[in-house]
């Protein structure tokens, strides 16, 4: 099958660790934002945002069908594939439905913007043709750190789309970064981000913790040259905070990046003690070994 797989991807390619075994199709390329500081995903030139041609797309659905590909989750990457028109949305949920009938998922990367001009009617209709879950990096609630990593939305552009998404009856998957506030703005990232969770109850909760893979300049000159990025005593000390902050009935919360230092699940509020003792835990480890290294700390 290898050879013939009938799904051409412009690399590098991008899915939330949740979508491992999910079918990918790259109904986009790249971003149509890509502007956060801290971002390095799409910025090889051959990543230029751009939807992908609609008729490829349609043929790799079509194809997949016809080589008997069974798979019951599908992902459309790139970055914000919600930026796409409902007209192509619809077609490319509808061939998914037609060729691939076993999908019980399709899920996405969607920004804020990209429901502003989307009816709850349009999205109550794209969950009928079998949209699914949103992923969401709104990465801070914090106002002032959202403009300092020049995430072009606000707490109240973020809140806006999820309630929107609710509403809809999508479910949606949020994005926390862990770190992005640097030392001078943690607490206030950290508890707004709580409070916009808290006014949204997102289904899911993700908190990642910000990894530089390209230098850090940019998000060092986004914050005006004063950033002190956090240290993992730090992080988790931020970590609590959020957490101690959230007042959520029931998202399902993951700290499992490979960029976390400290890999924690279960379900908020139900856990919310037992994580919060996790991530003390944690701090004290971390005090006592200041020289233990990222993602090799585990319960
Ligand atoms: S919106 Fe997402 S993909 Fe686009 S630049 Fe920001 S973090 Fe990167």
């Amino acid at each position: 099958m290898d050879n013939q797989f009938p799904v051409k991807y412009i690399e590098p390619l991008f899915r939330p660790p949740s979508e491992g075994r999910s079918l990918i199709f790259q109904v986009t390329n790249g971003c149509s934002w890509n502007r956060c500081t801290y971002c390095d995903m799409y910025t090889d030139p051959q990543k230029k945002f751009h939807p992908r041609d609609e008729a490829d797309v349609l043929d790799e659905i079509r194809k997949c069908g016809e080589a008997g590909v069974k798979v019951r989750r599908v992902f459309l990457a790139d970055g914000d594939a919600m930026v796409l028109s409902m007209r192509r949305l619809r077609v490319i949920l509808e061939a998914i439905q037609t060729h691939l009938p076993d999908v019980r998922r399709v899920s996405v990367y969607c920004l804020p913007k990209n429901l502003k001009n989307k009816s709850i009617d349009e999205l109550r209709e794209l969950k009928v043709l079998g949209l699914t879950l949103l992923y969401i990096g709104a990465e801070s609630g914090d106002d002032t750190v959202l403009k300092y990593i020049d995430k072009g939305e606000t707490y109240r552009s973020t809140a806006d789309a999820l309630i929107k998404a609710h509403d809809a009856g999508l479910k949606t998957s949020v994005m926390i970064l862990n770190g992005i506030g640097g030392r001078a703005f943690s607490k206030q990232h950290s508890l707004e981000s709580a409070r916009l969770l808290n006014e949204t109850q997102p289904n899911y909760v993700a908190m990642l913790v910000l990894t530089f893979y390209r230098g850090q300049q940019k998000v060092i000159d986004g914050y005006g040259g004063n950033f002190i990025e956090l240290n993992a005593t730090e992080l988790c000390e931020e970590m609590r905070s959020f957490i101690g902050a959230t007042e959520l009935e029931s998202s399902i919360f993951r700290s499992d990046h490979a960029s976390n230092h400290l890999v924690l699940k279960g379900v908020l509020g139900k856990d919310k003690q037992d994580l919060l003792q996790q991530i003390d835990q944690a701090i004290d480890h971390f005090r006592q070994h200041p020289e233990f290294e990222r993602g090799e700390y585990g319960f």
